[in-house]
């Protein structure tokens, strides 16, 4: 009966690591071959297309029709030598993962045969009929075209056969409908904003950049032990499972040796990502066992965050090939660490300064301090917002453990910085600045912030966003997500900010303060003003949730009530300010969200019913029967005292079991009820709230029996592969 289990445990130990060969090549030497780059574009393209491209890309400027068509032309002449033959426009749709449809490059051409065929307009523009993405009421059915256009910014590139072209996703009406629409823009905003406070430093500065560094964690399992898990196939998590004996209370999987069968998956992976154009620099084992982790070298935000699209739709297929499934679900395990995606991001200008990286000069560091302070008040300021960009179905389980970042957002800056702050708060503004004739503007105080921060400042784990001595890491990102969810808001919330500083500025310069000291005041009372999202202490503590909710910080704790940030009146308004999106964009997102929080719920409470039923009380049942049938044949040799004492603990056994599935059996039904009821619900968010409040809490009392029929029910009959077999075998 419970062969598949076994049959995929004996399949499991017996896999061998597949051979990878790596290639000849150094790494520099492949890097990025299947991507339409800078030195393909100059090879391919005549000068004057390949001029105005790069000037487009650099610039902004548009693109004509006859350009895109020679682009075309250049990039069609590339692809075919690779041996391609579709092209697709590709975009991110608001599912969270990409979307792809392939065209083959091929036209009739007039006399019966075929020609090889790539237009401009084929590049630049498509129609997919795409109504059935999400798209939160803004795409009505009888207006279901959708457009993808070109974002010439983020290079086209080839996976397998075929030549995808990074797109925005927009309806017929203009709205965005992907990730990418609204981080072009909230890219554009935080250069603008940012661009005129640097200024305020240093006239020759004309451009900042947003920075991302995801990092990417993941859970190997083997493919055969997956596919006998129906929770983990239909949900990416297990929804059952007693914790193993072992689990990582040894701390021996972090940072140990690769096993071999996942090196030659990493190897592997990694060759196909240079190919691609994606930077991958670290790779280690996590904190749980089966957990891994791949890092790149930052980018620019929006081509990092297309990397890192790729890369989970890749890390997907190279794991099939080496007989794994890869689990991006934020907590597929219960009692072990779930999975994020820290996301390290800083600005940096066109002149090759990173804004976030403490200077030599005075003048640097009262430029470096400004940045920092914004970007508190930004995080303090919408911390509620920051909150609910991370908060999904899934990543809720990882938020509400004790283990990376706590579901109250707060930031912390490390012992050295602190006191840098600290002291600017204190100290007299006219004190501090000083103009000397020799040698110009003096700081007192902020003189000395020691550059040895980069390397390594005090590390504290349980910060969902902490400054790591040039950037910010904000680790509430969940594993799964797109990281434009994050970044969009960090930007857009950064620009405000950056906007409102400038104009604080200008207002006291106009009081007749000079500019240093009208910056040294502004950003004094800033300091004081964004206090309460800095916490230095453990965030894990029962204590910092009484004391961040006297500071008046977000602390609330269910996903559908925490998505209503997306429509604020004052998010509405900080995103619509810095045309980031529309108010009836934002609405659209959180419907979405709200109605994708319901479905996860509604799956997962259907796969648990019937985990219950089908699967685990007949086991249970078969197995009570065992022992009913053994106690009842001794009762035919002993007398009932001799039985007591012989089958006393059988006899208890068969009640506890008994009590278990009947237990089940009861919370199954209210379950199935408190869906049905829920799912009478017209009104999407008032029914995600009662599946969160009715449904959700039924799933763990339904696991607590169940894992505890685990413990008693004889191993061989158990239908499902234990955390141990999941965790341990590799
Ligand atoms: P950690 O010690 O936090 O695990 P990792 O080495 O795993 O660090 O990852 C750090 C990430 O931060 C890398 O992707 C790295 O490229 C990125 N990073 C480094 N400097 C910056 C920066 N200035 N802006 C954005 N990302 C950065
Ligand atoms: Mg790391």
């Amino acid at each position: 009966m419970t062969t598949l289990r076994f049959k995929m445990v004996e399949e499991a130990i017996k896999r061998k690591a597949l051979e990878v060969k790596s290639p000849e090549a150094l790494a520099s030497e492949y890097f990025g071959i299947h991507v339409f780059n800078r030195e393909k574009m100059a090879k391919y393209l005549p000068e004057e297309t390949f001029r105005t491209l790069v000037d487009s890309v650099d610039k902004g400027t548009p693109l004509s029709r006859e350009i895109a068509d020679s682009v075309a032309q250049g990039m069609k002449k590339w692809a075919l030598k690779l041996g391609v033959t579709h092209y697709t426009h590709w975009f991110q749709p608001l599912t969270g993962g990409t979307a792809e449809k392939h065209d083959a490059f091929v036209e009739m051409d007039g006399k019966g045969g075929m020609i090889e065929e790539f237009s401009g307009k084929l590049l630049i523009q498509q129609e997919p009929d795409a109504s059935s993405f999400p798209n939160g009421g803004i795409r009505n059915t009888f207006e279901a075209r959708g457009y993808s256009a070109w974002d010439a910014t983020s290079p086209a590139f080839i996976v397998d056969t075929t030549l995808c072209i990074p797109t925005v996703f927009i309806s017929y009406t203009g709205e965005a409908l992907d990730y990418k629409v609204p981080l072009l823009k909230a890219e554009q905003a935080v250069n603008k904003a940012a661009t005129g406070v640097c200024r305020l430093f240093d006239s020759g500065v004309s451009k900042v950049m947003s920075y991302l560094g995801w990092e990417q964690e993941y859970f190997l399992v083997d493919e055969g032990l997956w596919a006998a898990r129906p929770d983990l196939m239909l949900t990416g998590r297990t929804l059952i499972g007693h914790e193993s004996a072992k689990n990582q209370q040894l701390e021996d999987h972090y940072f140990g040796t690769i096993p071999t069968r996942v090196m030659a998956f990493m190897k592997d992976l990694e060759c196909e990502c240079l190919k691609l154009g994606i930077p991958v620099k670290t790779r280690h084992n996590e904190v749980a066992p089966n957990q891994f982790e791949l890092a790149p070298i930052f980018e620019r935000t929006n081509l990092a965050n297309d990397h890192n699209q790729l890369l989970m739709v890749v890390m997907k297929k190279i794991a099939r090939r080496h007989c794994f499934r890869l689990l991006l679900h934020e907590k597929p395990f219960k009692g072990i660490n779930g999975s994020g995606k820290h996301c390290n991001w800083s600005l940096g200008t066109d002149t090759g300064i990173n804004l976030l990286s403490p200077g030599k000069a005075p003048q640097e560091n009262l430029q470096f301090v400004t940045f920092l302070v914004n970007v508190l008040m930004a995080v303090y300021k919408y911390n509620g917002l920051l909150k609910a960009c991370i908060s999904t179905a899934t990543n809720a389980h990882r938020l509400g453990a004790n283990e990376a970042p706590p579901a109250i957002i707060s930031s912390f800056l490390g012992s050295q910085v602190s006191e840098v702050l600290d002291r600017i708060e204190k100290s007299d503004t006219e004190d501090v600045i000083r103009m000397d004739a020799k040698a110009g503007f003096h700081l007192n105080g902020i003189t000395h912030i020691p550059e040895l921060l980069i390397d390594n400042t005090d590390r504290n784990r349980t910060s969902p966003f902490a400054f790591t001595g040039n950037r910010f890491e904000f680790r509430a990102v969940g594993s799964s997500a797109n990281c434009a969810k994050a970044m969009i808001v960090l930007n857009t919330a950064v620009a405000e900010q950056l906007t409102t500083f400038k104009k604080d500025v200008a207002h006291l310069m106009q009081q007749g303060k000079s500019k240093e000291n009208a910056i040294y005041s502004v950003i004094k009372e800033y300091i004081r003003k964004s206090a309460p999202i800095r916490f230095d202490g453990n965030g894990y503590s029962e204590a910092w949730k009484k004391e961040a909710y006297e500071r008046g910080l977000d602390c609330e704790t269910s996903i559908p009530v925490i998505l209503q940030q997306f429509i604020a009146p004052d998010v509405v308004k900080m995103f619509e300010s810095q045309g980031v999106m529309t108010a009836k964009e934002l609405e659209a997102r959180e419907e979405v969200y709200v109605e994708t929080y319901t479905k996860k719920l509604q799956i997962e409470g259907r796969v648990l019913g019937d985990l219950a039923i089908n699967h685990i009380i007949p086991v249970a049942s078969r197995y009570q029967n065992i022992l009913l049938e053994k106690v009842g044949r001794m009762s035919m040799l002993f007398s009932s005292e001799k039985l007591h004492a012989l089958a006393r603990y059988d006899m208890e056994m068969i009640e506890r079991l008994s009590t278990h599935i009947s237990e089940i059996q009861n919370i199954v039904e209210q379950l199935s009820n408190a869906r049905k009821k829920a799912n009478k619900i017209r009104n999407e968010k008032e029914k995600a709230m009662a599946y969160h409040d009715t449904v959700l809490p039924l799933f763990d009392k339904i696991r607590y029996h169940i894992d505890k029929l685990e413990l008693y029910i004889d191993d061989e009959m158990w239908p499902l592969p234990k955390y141990r077999e999941l965790l341990f075998i590799r």
